[in-house]
């Protein structure tokens, strides 16, 4: 039997200390540990890492106070458009969903379509007809609207820019989530949930559906959740590059991510960070942007919880 560990993310971005009330703080900072205590449950009890990644997700999708399910951002049309993916790192399956309207939540349909489908993604109406086949929760429009992040849109169209969310000049700044875990069985899983970027249009999809690129998770190395600039997350596969530094490389998980979010994104110009944990139970939070919403438990350990650049 082995030591559980979990961590999550609420974003990456210009969250800086002393832009936030000691209200707003104080609520991300319960919203965080909720949701590790949602994951915690699951592998006390000697649950699946997998489970487990799945309901501390779900506790950040229900919580609008991040960029995933309710509370997500807009489109430039003014929608929320959902992307979300989930892997098990015990057999390397994987489930992933893009460009949903109305889903409650994301990451229960991306596990849905790595266990009740042949397929690994699913995007757009016919991510919608699955999610009506297996009877997944739908949710009207107003359910995803808040005021704060519609605001945001009108603040990106007026210079027509596309937006980290927690990147905009507003008090406003919350972000995609995602977790990780190691269960009692030695076995790893990682997921990840977004709205994407705010006034994104044309389709647009970043990494967070995208196995290798915003999640990936492989007993053998490690799990890893993303959350920043998509783009270059993409074109860097940040996630399986982790994976394959340890796996082919040898390297540590801390050297593995201090290579690819400290110097290969940081060369390309990208924002964001990550959460990782590895076979062994260790646990890395880096972050090359200014803040992050991290949190993270081992077993018989203290919940950590950060959010600054300490
Ligand atoms: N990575 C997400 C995307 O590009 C955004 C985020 O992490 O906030 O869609």
């Amino acid at each position: 039997m082995k030591n559980y560990a979990i961590a999550i993310h609420g974003g990456a971005g210009t969250i800086q200390k002393g832009s936030m009330s000691p209200e707003k703080e104080s609520a991300y900072r319960l919203a965080l540990q909720n949701a590790i205590d949602a994951g915690e449950l699951v592998l006390k009890s000697g649950g699946s890492a997998l489970n487990a990644v799945e309901m501390a997700i779900v506790a950040l999708e229900n919580n609008p106070l991040f960029n995933a399910g309710k509370g997500a951002v807009f489109t430039n049309q003014g929608k929320n458009e959902l992307d979300a993916s989930i892997m098990d790192g015990s057999n390397l399956m994987a489930g992933a969903v893009a460009g949903l309207i109305g889903i409650k939540n994301p990451i229960s349909l991306a596990k849905a379509v790595m266990l009740q489908s042949e397929h690994v993604m699913l995007a757009g109406n016919g991510a919608l007809d699955f999610a009506k086949q297996i009877n997944a929760p739908f949710e009207p429009e107003s359910y995803f609207y808040t005021d704060f992040r519609y605001d945001q849109l009108k603040e990106a169209q007026k210079t027509d820019s596309v937006q980290l969310d927690h990147n905009i000049k507003t008090e406003k700044k919350f972000g995609t989530v995602g977790a990780v875990a190691l269960d009692k069985n030695g076995n790893l899983a990682a997921g990840t949930s977004t709205g994407g970027m705010t006034n994104k249009k044309f389709g647009r999809i970043g990494d967070t559906p995208v196995i290798g690129a915003g999640t990936y998770a492989n007993n053998t190395t490690c799990g890893i959740s993303c959350t920043g600039h998509g783009e270059f997350f993409l074109r860097a596969v940040v996630a399986y590059d982790i994976s394959c530094l340890i796996e082919y490389k040898n390297f540590t998980l801390k050297e593995a991510c201090t290579k690819v979010v400290m110097d290969k994104l940081v060369k390309l110009g990208g924002e964001g960070g990550l959460i990782a944990i590895d076979q062994h139970g260790n646990i890395e939070l880096p972050f090359n942007s200014e803040g992050m919403y991290r949190a993270s438990k081992k077993e018989n350990a203290e919940m950590f919880i950060g959010i600054y650049r300490d």
